[in-house]
């Protein structure tokens, strides 16, 4: 089957094997080993010298452990929203008592730097931003360059959810001064659900020890000790989703950042190549197209459901539908972690024979 969602993402056969092992101690030296050298491995790809935990827990509780970790309720922070996963992260800063500015663009169009620096220069009380780096649920990759250029001008904590983005799209962490950077081991990382990853950096920190937001399960203080004292974790992790984390890890290592990046680059060209060729257009700003996710306009009249069950069921090929307001209006190719031009080919030459069954003309 040719899964191609933008998470979870289909694993090469090498760390399914990985998965097939048995339990151990994890709080012996086995686990140790594993995990020092993982998240030795991760600093690289997250360009970071600073700290990296790996949690167990979606995507999602990696953003909670963000908030909770780094802002007190009453906290003014301003949360950039481009798409779903922008409006998540500023619910759960909202949530926890957080008091939140909105500031939103349409879905399908960039994070603009300029609103950002004008945002910032009108509240001076704002103690953080908070940005999506790889927008899922449109299929677009803000400007985090740029962005986070304004957001050290005005020196405020820079909190991203990176979940879809990193391991596939450059992100350098420590360049670009991203102060908690949030990821998922099911998106870029050639593993299954069931881990987080978060790197802080001194800042990050600073910001932790003053944090007053109740917190247990997700404790950056905790994890980081843990983890530098023993190599352990304060909590039973997902050892099986270690497992194949590691063996992930190496497979990146091996294979380097810079080929990795450059790989979902080409993935993502043929994408939209290939879409273009079919006749259909893109939802995204094509300046901003992410090269993990491309998101495809449903053309008026068409049944985007049909579409997709026709794709599962005679071509074994799995997409994704759009989320929320765009449900019905788009229909999302995920191309990141274990992904070739070959695979996008594939999806293509699925869509050729599927959209004319539900009466596309082209
Ligand atoms: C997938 C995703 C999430 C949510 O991750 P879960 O693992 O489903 O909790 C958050 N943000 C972005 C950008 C994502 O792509």
């Amino acid at each position: 089957m040719q899964l191609r969602i933008p998470g979870p993402t289909p694993l090469p056969d090498e760390i399914l094997k990985a998965m097939a092992r048995q339990m151990i101690n994890h709080r012996g030296p086995e686990f140790a080993e594993m995990i020092h050298e993982a998240t030795d491995i991760l600093k690289e790809m997250f360009q970071t010298e600073g700290d990296v935990l790996i949690l167990t827990g979606s995507g999602t509780g990696g953003m909670e452990a963000a908030v909770v970790n780094t802002l007190s309720p009453g906290d003014k922070v301003l949360c950039l929203a481009n798409g779903a996963f922008g409006e998540r992260f500023a619910d759960i800063a909202e949530q926890f008592g957080a008091e939140v500015s909105r500031l939103r663009f349409e879905w399908g169009q960039a994070v603009e730097p300029a609103a950002v620096r004008q945002a910032l220069s009108k509240d001076s009380g704002i103690k953080a931003v908070m940005v999506t780096q790889n927008e899922t649920s449109t299929g677009l990759t803000n400007d985090l360059a740029s962005i986070s250029a304004v957001v050290k001008e005005f020196d405020k904590l820079l909190l991203v959810d990176a979940i879809s983005g990193l391991g596939a799209i450059d992100l350098p962490t420590d360049a670009w001064g991203c102060d908690v950077v949030v990821t998922g081991s099911q998106k870029g990382w050639m593993a299954p659900p069931g881990l987080a990853m978060v790197s802080v950096n001194a800042r990050g920190w600073q910001a932790n020890a003053e944090a007053k937001i109740p917190r247990y399960y997700w404790d950056f203080a905790k994890a980081k000790k843990l983890l530098d004292e023993k190599g352990q974790t304060p909590w039973t992790p997902g050892i099986t989703a270690i497992y194949a984390l590691s063996a992930a890890l190496r497979l990146m290592k091996r294979e380097g950042l810079s080929n990795i990046i450059a790989r979902h680059a080409r993935v993502g060209d043929r994408a939209r190549e290939g879409v273009k060729s079919l006749g259909l257009s893109l939802f995204a700003d094509e300046n901003y197209a992410s090269n993990t996710v491309t998101a495809i306009k449903v053309p008026d009249g068409l049944d985007a459901k049909r579409l997709l069950s026709i794709l599962r069921e005679e071509h074994d090929t799995v997409l994704a539908g759009g989320q929320q307001k765009l449900d019905g209006k788009i229909f999302r190719i995920g191309h990141l972690g274990y992904v070739t031009e070959d695979d996008i080919d594939a999806v293509i030459k699925a869509l050729r024979i599927a959209l004319p069954q539900v009466g596309f003309k082209g």
